[in-house]
């Protein structure tokens, strides 16, 4: 460990993207302290695979935020923690907007308190609505419509005015869709309930689910089913650490699409898993899922540009495969 390292705290280091995240950090010689609620994560993995300390408690609890930079010396701050199921944002708006926005600001007043200003913050590329153009640039229209999408974009402006006011620099990284697990098989995707379609698909092959559901197949695609622009989970682990040596450097707030530049079909998603698995994978054709763009796929420009960021993983092959290893590790057959 580099001693010119500062310590990382990341908020929701226990969760899918934030774990990761932590493992490359402290590969990269990082020190970390995660602050996590455990109402998503798993903190056994975190034990298992992390050197990082956890502490349990909510990004809202300024009160322990203030202890958190008291007793720890901390350079900078990864922001992970958040509430991130669509649908259910709709339903509670307000438990949204309580933990994504006034959580961040929280989050943010303790550190202006104590002079950490450099923040990697976790957008969504749900923040643009419907694609104008496809691949999506940084600078297209904001249009969510979502209260989860919206928390996210409030935040965003939020930081601008921080920068302006007090100095507070950000990498805002806006996610595409985040699949695959370490390379290595220590951590990977479990969410509960899971939604996402390449767990799904997995799970499907492991016997757990009797189907796999394709929501629509008369999307304006060349296959009819919605395309989405998959980014391998180790390859946005890297950009996070990337986006720390940045702000170490001087760098001051940007806003970067975190994707591979590259569409994928649903129906190319399954046809690749049954290659992969060998299993047989069957699906069913179900009605289009309510408020699903047919694509989205980002630029992914701004990265290689501005953080020297390059995927090491863009196809879609090592995804599955990856996540393959650890869904069979973790989950095992069903019937
Ligand atoms: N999808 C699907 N069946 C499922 C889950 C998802 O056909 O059981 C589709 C979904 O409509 C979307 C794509 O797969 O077009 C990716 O969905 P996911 O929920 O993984 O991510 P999102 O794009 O919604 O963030």
């Amino acid at each position: 460990m580099s001693p010119a390292n500062p310590t990382i705290l990341v908020t929701g280091g226990a969760g899918y993207i934030g774990s990761h995240a932590v493992l490359a950090l402290e590969a990269a010689g990082y020190p970390v302290v995660i602050l996590d609620s455990l109402e998503y994560g798993h903190p056994e993995l975190a034990q298992q695979h992390l050197k990082a300390e956890v502490i349990v408690g909510s990004t809202t609890d300024r009160l322990l935020l203030d202890q958190i930079f008291a007793t720890h010396k901390i350079g900078a701050v990864m922001h992970f923690a958040a509430y991130i199921a669509v649908g259910e944002s709709v339903q509670k708006p307000a438990e949204y907007y309580h933990n994504n926005v006034v959580g961040t600001l929280t989050l943010l007043q303790a550190m202006v308190a104590v002079g950490v200003k450099q923040l990697v913050f976790s957008s969504t590329c749900a923040i643009y609505g419907p694609p104008k153009t496809i691949p999506i640039p940084e600078d297209h229209p904001k249009n969510p419509i979502s209260p989860y999408a919206t928390s996210k974009l409030m935040v965003e402006q939020m930081l601008q005015d921080f920068e302006q006011a007090y100095g507070l620099n950000a990498v805002v990284f806006r996610y595409f869709n985040a699949a695959g697990a370490d390379p290595q098989g220590r951590l990977g995707e479990d969410h509960q309930p899971e939604t996402h379609l390449i767990p799904l698909v997995l799970m499907t092959a492991l016997g757990h689910r009797e189907s796999i559901s394709i929501f629509g197949t008369d999307y304006d695609t060349p296959d009819g089913t919605c395309i989405r622009d998959y980014i391998h989970v180790a390859d946005l682990a890297d950009a996070h650490v990337k986006g720390i040596d940045y702000l170490s450097q001087g760098g001051q707030t940007t806003f970067i699409n975190l994707g591979n530049g590259n569409g994928f079909s649903v129906r190319q998603v399954i046809d690749t898993a049954r290659r992969i698995t060998n299993c047989e994978i069957p699906a069913v054709e179900r009605d289009r899922r309510p408020g699903d763009p047919p694509s989205l796929v980002g630029s992914s420009e701004r990265g290689k540009a501005v953080l020297g960021w390059e995927p090491q993983y863009p196809d879609v092959e090592s995804i599955i495969t990856h996540a393959w290893q650890w869904h069979q590790q973790r989950h095992g057959w069903g019937k």
